[in-house]
C-alpha cells in the first residue's frame, strides 16, 4: 500500500499476449498472468516516461526463449530498435508456464517461508523446508507432464490440482505472489531503463554482468521507494493496516520487503536446479553473476536504504529485529542445503569484481540518478575483496 501518485497521461501502446487457452481457466489460474503483466506495465509506464523512452510495451507469455522450455523459470526483456538504432518498443517475455509455476511456488514454499509460525518449524528442522520445495517440484512436474500430453490449459490445471489449490486459496496467496511478481518486474524494466540495449551493439562478458548488477541495483531502489519510502504517514493508512504508529508501518513494510528478496533468492536457486539437472544452484553462468552475490548486494543496498532513511523513525530494537530476522532466515537456507558451499565460493570470482567496478562506471557514465549513492560502495567492496584475495595468496 503506497501513496497515490499523479497519473501519467501519455498515449500508451501496450499489448499483452496471453496463451489462447488461458481464458478457459478459472480466476485463480488466470490471476498470476494478469498480475504479472500488470506489474510490468505499472513499473514500465512510469520508468520509460521518466527517461523519455517509447512507452510501446509488449508483455508476451507465449514466446519460447532461446534454449528454454515452456516451463523454464526465467523472464527476459528485449528492445526493438529502428534503422537508426533508436528504441521503438520493449518486449517483456516469460515462457508460457512461468506465472503459473510462480504461483505454485508461492502457495507451497514462499507463503510458508513468510509465515511466522511455519517458519519456526523450518528453523527447527530445515529438512521440512526441503520437503516443501520437493512438493513444489512435484506439482510443477505434474504440470509439465500434462503440458506434453495436452498443452497449456491442462498443464496449469494439473499443477493446481496436484497441490489441491482452489479458488478459495487465491486470497491467501495473492499478496505474496504480487510481491514476487513486483520484484521480477522491477528488475526486467530496469534493464530497459538503464538503456542497456543502445549502449553498444556487442557487449563483452564483463559488460553484460555489469548491466545485470546495475539492473539489480535500480530495481532494488524502486522496490524500496514503492514498498517502504512511500508508506503513507496517515491515520487512514494505519487504520487500514491495523497498526498504531508510522514506525510500526515502516518496520512492518521493511520486514516484508527484506523477506521478499529472500523469497526471490529461493526461487532463483530452484530455477538453477532446472538448468543443472536437479541440484539447487545459484551459479550464474556466462552472462549472469552468481545468484548469491547478486542477492547479497541487493540486500546490503536495501538494508542501507532503510537504515539511512528511517533510523530516526524506527527504534534501535526494530532495526536489530530486522537484522535478526534476516540472520535466522539465511541460516535456515544454509542449513536446508538451499545455499551450497559452492555458492559461497563463487563470491570470490574476480570477473564479478571487474563487473562491479564496471557497474560503478556505468552509474556515472549513464547518469543513473536512482542509484548514484551506490557507486562508491561498489568500488569499496571491490577494493576490500581484492585486498582479501591478495592477502590469501
Ligand atoms: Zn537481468
Amino acid at each position: 500500500m503506497t501513496k497515490r501518485r499523479d497519473p501519467i497521461e501519455t498515449p500508451l501502446t501496450s499489448t499483452i499476449v496471453y496463451p489462447s487457452s488461458l481464458f478457459s481457466l478459472e480466476k485463480d489460474e488466470v490471476y498470476p498472468y494478469e498480475r504479472f503483466a500488470y506489474n510490468i506495465l505499472h513499473v514500465a509506464v512510469e520508468a520509460l516516461n521518466r527517461k523519455s523512452l517509447p512507452e510501446k510495451i509488449v508483455v508476451d507469455f507465449t514466446r519460447l526463449l532461446p534454449a528454454s522450455s515452456p516451463w523454464s523459470l526465467n523472464a527476459s526483456v528485449r528492445c526493438e530498435l529502428d534503422g537508426a538504432a533508436k528504441p521503438l518498443a520493449f518486449h517483456f517475455s516469460t515462457p508460457e508456464l512461468v506465472p503459473a509455476m510462480m504461483y505454485l511456488f508461492v502457495a507451497v514454499v514462499a507463503h510458508e517461508f513468510l509465515d511466522e509460525t511455519q517458519f519456526e518449524n523450518f528453523c527447527r528442522d530445515p529438512l521440512t523446508f526441503r520437503a516443501r520445495i520437493q512438493l513444489f517440484v512435484d506439482g510443477a512436474s505434474a504440470a509439465v507432464r500434462a503440458y506434453r500430453q495436452s498443452g497449456f490449459g491442462s498443464a496449469v490445471r494439473a499443477g493446481y490440482m496436484h497441490l489441491s489449490l482452489t479458488i478459495q486459496h487465491l486470497y491467501t496467496f495473492a499478496d505474496d505472489y504480487n510481491l514476487l511478481a513486483k520484484l521480477i518486474a522491477n528488475h526486467e524494466v530496469a534493464h530497459a531503463y538503464i538503456e542497456q540495449f543502445t549502449y553498444a551493439s556487442v557487449l563483452g562478458e564483463c559488460d553484460v554482468r555489469a548491466f545485470e548488477f546495475l539492473a539489480d541495483m535500480v530495481g532494488t531502489a524502486w522496490f524500496f521507494h514503492e514498498m517502504i519510502a512511500n508508506t503513507p504517514n496517515t491515520e487512514e493508512y494505519r487504520k487500514f493496516r491495523g497498526m498504531r504508529s508510522y514506525a510500526e508501518t515502516i518496520y512492518s513494510n521493511s520486514l516484508a520487503t527484506l523477506r521478499a528478496q529472500q523469497v526471490l533468492l529461493v526461487f532463483m536457486a530452484i530455477a538453477g536446479a532446472q538448468r543443472s539437472g536437479g541440484t539447487v544452484s545459484l551459479a550464474g553462468g556466462k552472462s549472469h553473476p552468481g545468484g548469491l552475490q547478486r542477492y547479497f548486494l541487493q540486500h546490503i543496498q536495501l538494508y542501507t536504504l532503510i537504515e539511512s532513511n528511517f533510523s530516526s523513525v524506527i527504534s534501535g530494537d526494530q532495526l536489530r529485529n530486522l537484522q535478526d530476522d534476516w540472520d535466522s532466515r539465511m541460516d535456515t537456507l544454509f542449513r536446508s542445503g538451499l545455499i551450497q558451499p559452492e555458492d559461497l565460493q563463487s563470491l570470490r570470482d574476480d570477473l564479478n569484481c571487474d563487473a562491479l567496478n564496471k557497474c560503478a562506471d556505468l552509474i556515472e557514465e549513464l547518469k543513473i540518478g536512482d542509484v548514484k549513492q551506490v557507486g562508491p560502495t561498489l568500488r569499496e567492496i571491490c577494493k576490500r575483496f581484492e585486498e582479501g584475495l591478495n592477502s590469501n595468496d
